[in-house]
């Protein structure tokens, strides 16, 4: 089931450039006029500008370089659409207001299954709870009707046995340099919180284990209440009316929070550089935030596989929320195929960030620890238990 998308594309502006396009293609006569010849030149330079009109306007051709009205290059945004263009742009002129937005991929060197990918993810293990179908673990109706499973797996999977990676961190030093917008994420798993990142610099889109909420009468708990009643196998209930307090992810039926909405409004207005991270840039709404980037906003690109291009048959229509990296009209996408973490290290050796960003994980992974030495009385049982109960 897909979530709602509540984003209204933004089609208007592909449709202006595109009659801007076929504006900018002067008549045969404009074109004789200006030259000022007659005969088989003007045909010549008739033919020249349908060829280009062609090339410009339906993508044939196929030239290396980006080439905008009249055959002119486009004005790129970045002179060298490359990972090392990018980064040396960025040596020499400086982002200044930067937004990232992560999925699944950014986690996964931490340890915390990718639930959407099905055999090496989540749901390969909810086997056990004889569900009527998988994603009905993060579905309110039938969360609503039976809660158990949802609890059950929350505790195998509750945050805090895991550790941000590198790529949080990288997210976080971007703020400490005073670059950082704002730091959007599908995860629900509290890592992008856990690097210290504050509170007003994220955007759980898909919610968090964070913050919860009585379903009945909404009553707030926070997320050590929480963990309590997961930990010591209760049925989280409401103190205030007896209704079932659920950890404030985004289940499936549910809208997302508000500030998802209003956020990237100003979010993307300033935005100069916008870096995607982890995400198979699949899931609506969250893979349209990168058309909300204006036309002059670098988008970068950090994942293992090459995503979010638009479809080849053309007759489908334009995707929105396609990047343009490796294609010839391309005018501001960087592509960086690879882990994230091998991505950040990259990006913070050529930026000259290298120490920095692994001073600042060696200091927070051991205040992490130190937390978690102070709240080890709340302990998660250990792992195989029932194994040991089976084996003979
Ligand atoms: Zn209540």
């Amino acid at each position: 089931m897909e979530r709602q998308a509540n984003i209204a594309p933004e089609r208007n502006s592909s449709d202006e450039e595109e009659k801007e396009k076929k504006d900018a293609v002067p008549s045969t006569s404009t074109v004789t006029a200006a030259t000022g010849s007659s005969g088989t030149e003007s045909e010549d330079v008739t033919m020249d500008m349908i060829r280009r009109f062609f090339t410009q306007t339906l993508g044939f051709g196929g030239s290396s370089s980006a080439k905008g009205e009249n055959g002119v290059p486009v004005d790129k945004v970045i002179p060298d659409l490359t990972f090392e263009g990018l980064t040396s742009h960025w040596r020499e002129h400086g982002f200044k207001k930067i937004v990232t937005m992560v999925g699944a991929g950014i986690s996964t060197s931490a340890g915390i299954p990718d639930f959407r990918s099905p055999g090496s993810g989540l749901y390969n293990n909810l086997k056990k709870y004889k569900l009527p179908h998988p994603t009905a673990i993060f579905d309110l109706d039938y969360f609503e009707k039976n809660p158990k499973p949802f609890f059950a797996l929350a505790k195998e999977l509750y945050p805090g046995s895991f550790v941000p990676t590198l790529a949080h961190y990288f997210v976080r030093l971007l703020h400490d340099k005073g670059l950082l917008l704002r730091h959007y994420t599908q995860n629900i798993d509290t890592l992008d919180r856990l690097t210290g990142l504050p509170e007003q610099k994220i955007i759980e889109a898909h919610g968090s284990f964070y913050t919860n909420h009585c379903t009945k009468c909404r009553k707030a708990y926070d997320m050590a209440w929480m963990k309590e009643q997961i930990f010591s196998d209760q049925l989280p209930t409401c103190e205030q009316c007896q209704g079932v307090v659920k950890p404030d992810i985004v289940f499936f039926g549910e809208s997302l929070p508000a500030d998802f909405y209003t956020c990237p409004e100003t979010d993307f207005k300033d935005c100069d550089l916008l870096i995607i991270m982890g995400t198979s840039l699949e899931v609506h709404p969250f893979a349209s935030l990168v058309q909300r980037a204006g036309p002059r906003c670098v988008r970068l690109l950090i994942n293992r596989d090459s995503v979010g291009q638009a479809s080849l048959v053309p007759w489908m229509g334009p995707d929105d929320c396609s990047l343009l990296y490796n294609k010839p009209n391309n005018t501001r996408d960087v592509a960086y195929l690879g882990d994230c973490d091998s991505g950040v290290e990259e990006l913070s050796k050529a930026l000259g960030w290298y120490d920095e960003l692994h001073q600042l994980v060696n200091e927070e992974r051991k205040r992490l620890k130190l937390e978690e030495e102070k709240q080890s009385h709340v302990k998660k049982p250990a792992q195989g238990k029932q194994e040991k109960k089976t084996s003979k």
